[in-house]
């Protein structure tokens, strides 16, 4: 990066010329609907090489993406030389997975933009929404923790808190999803097919990262012990960077994103001996590294190319964090008073070792110094208990592929026990409970616990998480460090979540208690002042029936299902997951269809039954659910008895962009979880300040949502974590409510008896069994209490009015769901970093200055 005396400090022989005025309505920064225009065509014009014969609506996109870019890189450039001369410490993000949506619109808005970009696209000819639809979405992440991620970088820019995003910049992000005859087909995500305008390549930024090979041990010239590693294979890393905007001030922070390729084009003693095809195919072996996203959510992939991906992102940030603190401090003694590196979950959490590595092996520090920075650099992140995503790596695995690594972790876990053996003397269960190594047939290094060894906070994400894990999977951990842990709650960003999907709300919330909100979302408390105002709760129930109208014409385009949206629309969407219990929604729209088939004439409630999420591809019972809430929808929304009362509707291909429209159009958000298993969810808070009322479990973060909103205004059912503990104790038989409740059992019967699958009458039967023999997740224990719960919410409902009250009473109390909150929690709890406030001084054009 070239500093301001590079380019001032120019050989000039002859007297310099005095500097031009620049005009404050430069072309590429100028801010009004002129400006805008004018750049857009000359975008359309100069970058794309085409004009309004030919350009595609996607060109049109393309020019209006870069009339922003050009807005967003001179704040991005400003952010830069300000964080380079302030020398305060930055945070480092480290996540496998951002899933940041769509960037057109969410840019115009954090730049103030939105309404004059609309207005020239409009005297363009053209309308700004079509150009929306023509983005494809990065979706590089699963679901949460991936959007967590993205929602964190909005956060970090608006508080102006320096900060860089490190991931993956993968080819094929999370697969597209297909229902064909009401089953889940996985389509490659092509996303980068039409180019990438928000990103910019730095070619000179590139590292290299090592694979494989062998350890020496020697001598350097003072004699210290020293090792190197011989690696087997080598891979670049070169940088992507997309600027992440802040709102309404002038900060781009920077997402940088890590593709792989071959060390060299061609390995020429290969290509001499004639096999040049050999050479060509090693190539692809390195681009394989950043070629597709694990679409696994909440379970680990035991696969080598998973692991070497991990490595490889963590290895070129490290170095790139390194190299940007040598830039501005003589040397690395004073890193972690500069940078601090948070893991988002054990999939970055090889970085460890990888600084320790990088420190003794090639900085030449000492063990104790290095273990120093390392532990007060790091803060790890934990998201999840289930047992499924805990992540190990085979001690095999890694002597092939990391042997350094190895070699450095058995340091660690061999200190580590000795300190754990003086606090706990002759306690050999414990060490043997706490080693990073598990022992057995096969062994395995435990990423979590070298998570936890290696840094100096370790959180959970929702109070409830915070304490199991500290009751249960981090037990020892906590025991021995009870400081390290502490407890930051999810939040989700109101600019993307509220004020980009909800247009209209957040008008009228503008029109009642102005902008502040939007930065600060306990304001939204003021809303409480107008619960009682009829006219306000007119137009606040009339936006909630306008955007439900837009999704049922979204459902009527792309399911060709017709939808009342004057009926209680009951939403869940998430990834489709078993301890999600989307089975359990289904159980009970069974059980009002059975209702219905006993006495057609019944009194029901209109009800439509929205589902959107995608399921692991490799991943049996959950795509077979898929597969059971489009048969129930099948057969229900045609069947004349239900006279249109209820409808089902999956939606296919759940991704922000379509959460976007979702959320603001629920009246109930469904967050059902089995208690003790979703860690936090974000989607409850989506929802929840868009209006919608949750139903839901004492689980995750709705313990918290339930409190802020208070009790009266959240309908809760079933087991707490607690009982749930309890009841698999003393040994948990779900046959005991198939025999003692009627309805559930003809509920479960009408799925066995093959009615919603004629064609193929045991389609379902792992479903049935899956509840019937064991039943994990405890849908049965939780039937009953579900049902009652639903039924009050119909009655709820009923009372259109105080469910308006009730529904803005979720919108006012939301405030502590904002990530603002969280990240301000972050930065004074675990990275102690500041705000840097940056000025945007107009741009002035090398050679002018
Ligand atoms: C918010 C969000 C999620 C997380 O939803 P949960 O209900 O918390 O599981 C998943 N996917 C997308 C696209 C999201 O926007």
């Amino acid at each position: 990066m070239q500093t301001e005396e590079q380019t001032e400090e120019v050989n000039t022989p002859i007297t310099p010329t005095p500097a031009i005025e620049i005009q404050v309505e430069d072309d590429r920064t100028g801010m009004t609907v002129d400006t805008l225009k004018r750049a857009f065509a000359d975008n359309l014009y100069y970058l794309l090489g085409k004009d309004e014969s030919w350009a595609t609506p996607h060109d049109y996109y393309t020019a209006l993406a870069y009339t922003v870019r050009d807005r967003l890189l001179h704040r991005w450039i400003n952010t830069v030389r300000t964080y380079m001369k302030t020398e305060t410490k930055a945070v480092f993000y480290l996540s496998a997975e951002f899933l940041m949506g769509r960037q057109l619109a969410n840019n115009l808005l954090n730049l103030g933009l939105y309404e004059r970009a609309t207005e020239a696209i409009k005297e363009s000819g053209l309308d700004i929404n079509d150009l929306r639809l023509m983005e494809a979405e990065p979706g590089l992440g699963n679901g949460g923790l991936g959007r967590l991620a993205a929602c964190f970088l909005d956060s970090l820019a608006t508080l102006e808190i320096p900060a860089v995003g490190y991931g993956i910049r993968y080819e094929f992000g999370i697969f597209d999803q297909w229902i064909k005859d009401g089953a889940q087909v996985e389509h490659p995500d092509k996303w980068l097919r039409f180019g990438n305008p928000w990103e910019i390549r730095r070619p000179e930024l590139t590292v290299e990262v090592k694979f494989g090979g062998h350890t020496e041990a020697y001598s350097d010239d003072k004699g210290n012990y020293r090792v190197r590693w011989i690696a087997e294979r080598k891979v670049l890393g070169t940088p992507y960077d997309t600027p992440v905007a802040g709102y309404n001030n002038n900060t781009a922070n920077t997402l940088r994103l890590w593709s792989a390729s071959a060390s060299e084009d061609f390995n020429f003693q290969v290509f001499d001996s004639g096999n040049y095809v050999g050479s060509v195919t090693d190539k692809i072996f390195s681009e394989n590294i950043s070629k597709v996203l694990y679409p696994n959510d909440n379970t680990s992939q035991g696969k080598q190319l998973r692991l070497e991906q991990q490595y490889f992102f963590v290895s070129c940030s490290l170095q790139d964090i390194i190299t940007i603190h040598r830039r501005i401090h003589p040397n690395l003694d004073n890193f972690h008073e500069k940078a601090a590196i948070q893991l988002n979950d054990t999939h970055p959490s090889i970085a460890v070792a990888e600084l320790m590595r990088l420190l003794i092996d090639e900085h030449d520090f000492e063990w104790d110094k290095a273990w120093h920075i390392t532990k007060n650099t790091f803060g790890y992140t934990n998201h999840t208990l289930l047992p499924e995503a805990l992540e190990r790596w085979p001690v095999s695995l890694f002597e092939r592929l990391l042997p350094r690594h190895l070699e450095i972790i058995y340091e660690i876990n061999r200190r580590f026990l000795n300190e754990v053996r003086a606090k706990y003397p002759r306690d050999d269960a414990r060490l043997r409970r706490m080693s990073l190594i598990e022992e057995g047939a096969e062994k395995y290094v435990r990423m979590a616990h070298l998570a936890c060894v290696g840094s100096h906070s370790i959180n959970g994400v929702a109070a409830l998480h915070t304490d199991l894990m500290q009751q249960k999977v981090l037990k020892d951990f906590y025991q021995l460090w009870p400081e390290k842990f502490n407890n930051k709650t999810n939040g989700v960003t109101p600019r993307r979540w509220v004020l980009l999907s909800n247009p209209k709300l957040s008008e009228l919330i503008a029109e009642k208690i102005g902008n502040n909100w939007v930065t600060h979302l306990e304001e939204l408390r003021q809303l409480e002042g107008f619960v009682d105002d009829p006219e306000f709760g007119d137009r606040f129930s009339a936006i909630k029936y306008q955007n439900k109208k837009e999704l049922a014409d979204y459902i009527s385009l792309y399911n060709n299902i017709e939808v009342n949206p004057h009926s209680l629309f009951d939403i869940q969407v998430k990834r489709i997951h078993e301890y999600k219990r989307q089975l359990l929604n289904v159980l009970y729209i069974i059980t009002l269809y059975n209702c219905i088939k006993r006495n057609p004439q019944v009194e029901i409630l209109p009800r439509t039954f929205i589902f959107a999420g995608k399921a692991a591809p490799g991943y049996y019972i959950a795509k077979l659910i898929i597969k059971l809430i489009n048969s129930v929808a099948k057969v229900v929304n045609k069947d004349p008895d239900v006279r249109d009362r209820i409808k089902v509707v999956f939606l296919a291909n759940f991704s922000v962009s379509l959460g976007q429209r979702v959320y603001p159009s629920a009246d109930l958000s469904e967050q059902i979880s089995t208690a003790g298993k979703e860690a936090s969810g974000t989607g409850n808070m989506k929802f929840a300040m868009n209006g919608a009322l949750t139903i839901g479990t004492l689980d995750g973060a709705n313990i918290e949502i339930r409190e802020e909103v208070g009790a009266e205004n959240f309908f809760l059912f079933g087991l707490t974590a607690e009982q749930v503990f309890a009841m698999k104790s003393k040994g948990y038989n779900p046959w005991n409510y198939y025999n003692s409740n009627s309805e559930l059992r003809e509920t479960i019967d009408r799925i066995a008896s093959g009615y919603f699958s004629p064609e193929n009458p045991k389609l379902f039967a792992p479903i049935v069994e899956s509840l019937l023999i064991g039943d994990e997740y405890m849908l049965m224990a939780d039937y009953q209490s579900y049902i009652e719960c639903q039924e009050k919410v119909s009655q709820a409902y009923r009372d259109r009015a105080n469910w308006t009250r009730m529904s803005i009473f979720n919108v006012a109390r939301m405030g502590k769901f904002s990530s603002d909150r969280t990240i301000r929690d972050y930065c004074q709890d675990i990275w102690h970093t500041k705000p840097v406030r940056i000025n945007l001084p107009a741009y002035k054009p090398l050679g002018t200055r």
